[in-house]
């Protein structure tokens, strides 16, 4: 049965691309009926926080992927954080000593940094040359006497080649020549990150590790602690690096880069994991909507490509916009009103009146926003004070506006707007139809100078809409400004 795993490390924001790794994995869980187990890695001391690892939880639960094994749900295999699995990785170790697949390294950082130095000069690619390769009991002894510390290297063999079948990369191979032997056991007793992923991912029964590209090469390593032990590969997938539209590695330089500041920004969980799933899986056919479901029963691991994903983000927004439709008012409201109140468009907890404008108010933007914050921008048009022409369409609003039939129509829509005790779309629409039958105008040459003269645009959303939501006491007065 298939059981595969995200091990991500706590220390920073969680990465859009953690949460493509995450989700790579969570389908393939599902689709194939097998385990989805989280782990925390957070063997560096320093940059790990609990915080991180709480953020990256909560990025997993909004985005809907949840795990069957692992950190909080339990399982057979725990601890699942790596800093309360040390007496594990102890006793491994123990057994590489005990066979002599591992052995202790005296040398200092100035000791070794003096030989990589040397090996340069000599125009070598530096490795680590085997000083403590070979102690003797009594050479450990007078080290361990001097207080000198030490490291635990693995014992590499020379001239083999560790290759495996990449699922996504196809056959990869490297010499065993390039390298060296190298710690698995840092002096402080925290082992590295090659080291406790091979024993995490066996002890735990991890079928197959789909990864980031960047660990590729970290891989022949892992593969090396793997023979040792005489424990069986993984099938290992390492999926592509995302690149920016330039095609730079992804970086703060492209904007949004974390989970988190699209949860901020008003992006959707579900449209987010549709553009994740296109990062480097391509399904047959022209479909880029999918459901969870669709996701699940279409993903495979035979589509994803190998060359680098672009991260497009007008493909993002497309997709949100998808889904912001599918919304509910009440949705789309909860949506938008962090960025409305941030704005100062909105109260802390608006009442009932409030509300329903709001409302009205994020319905009738709908169409003009790709995801939560654009509306901070769209409703400018019904909050800002100040009021202007579109200077873009300078030429076209005057003639507009120069037209014949034009006093008259907002001479009427003033009317018709004073007298009204109530003003909804609705009212709004049937005043401005009695006006096209009273006047026997076509609709445009009604409905255009309104907009005009109330909003100073061309174009826009619904008016009937933008009318009742500037209320009475707006509407006379923008009125009034362009009439006199
Ligand atoms: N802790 C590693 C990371 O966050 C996991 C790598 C792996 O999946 O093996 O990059």
């Amino acid at each position: 049965k298939m059981k595969v795993r995200f091990a991500p490390s706590p220390t920073g924001p969680f990465h859009i691309g953690g949460a493509r790794s995450a989700l790579f994995n969570w389908l393939l869980a599902r689709k194939e009926g097998g385990t989805f187990l989280l782990r925390i890695e957070d063997t560096d001391l320093a940059r790990s926080t609990r915080e991180s690892e709480e953020n990256i939880k909560a990025a997993l639960k909004w985005l809907g992927m949840d795990w069957d094994e692992g950190i909080d749900v339990g399982g057979d295999n725990g601890p699942y954080r790596q800093t309360e699995r040390l007496d594990i990785y102890k006793e491994v170790t123990q057994r590489l000593l005990d066979e002599g697949k591992a052995y202790r390294c005296y040398c200092s950082e100035e000791e070794l940094e003096a030989e990589r130095q040397a090996q340069l000069d000599r125009g070598e690619t530096p490795k680590y040359n085997g000083h403590c390769s070979h102690l003797t009991d009594e050479q450990i002894a007078a080290y361990d006497k001097e207080g000198r510390k030490h490291t635990i290297r693995l014992r590499v063999p020379l001239n083999q080649t560790f290759a495996f079948d990449d699922m996504v990369r196809g056959h990869v191979s490297f010499e065993s020549n390039g390298v060296g032997d190298f710690v698995i056991v840092k002096s402080d007793g925290i082992p590295v990150y090659n080291y406790a992923v091979v024993i995490d991912d066996h002890t735990m029964g991890i079928t197959h590790v789909i990864r980031a590209e960047e660990h590729l090469s970290n891989t022949p390593r892992q593969i090396a602690i793997y023979n040792a032990l005489g424990w069986d590969v993984p099938t290992f997938g390492h999926i592509s690096l995302i690149l920016g539209k330039d095609y730079k590695k992804m970086s703060k330089r492209h904007g949004a880069t974390s989970v988190d500041q699209y949860r901020q920004l008003g992006y959707l969980p579900d449209a987010i994991d549709n553009f994740l799933a296109l990062l480097g899986w391509a399904p047959e056919g022209e479909q880029e909507l999918f459901t969870k479901d669709e996701l699940i029963q279409n993903f495979s691991m035979d589509r994803v490509a190998k060359n680098p994903a672009v991260f497009d983000i007008d493909k993002l927004n497309w997709i949100n916009f998808n889904y912001m439709k599918n919304l509910s008012d009440e949705a789309l409201y909860e949506l938008c009103l962090p960025h409305l109140q941030e704005a100062g468009y909105a109260s802390a907890t608006p009442d009932e009146t409030e509300k329903a404008k709001l409302i009205m108010l994020c319905v009738c933007l709908k169409d003009h926003i790709s995801f939560g914050a654009q509306i901070k921008e769209e409703a400018k048009l019904i909050f800002d004070d100040t009021f202007a022409f579109d200077e873009t369409h300078a030429e076209d609003i005057k003639a507009v506006l120069a037209e014949e039939s034009c006093p008259t129509v907002l001479k009427a829509f003033r009317e018709a707007i004073a007298d009204l005790e109530d003003i909804t779309p609705d009212v709004v629409k049937a005043t401005i139809k009695g006006i096209m039958k009273e006047t026997k105008l076509k609709g445009k040459f009604v409905f255009m100078p309104i907009r005009i003269a109330t909003t100073g645009q061309m174009h826009g959303p619904d008016l009937n809409y933008i009318i009742t939501l500037f209320g009475k006491e707006k509407t006379l007065a923008r009125l009034d400004e362009t009439i006199s």
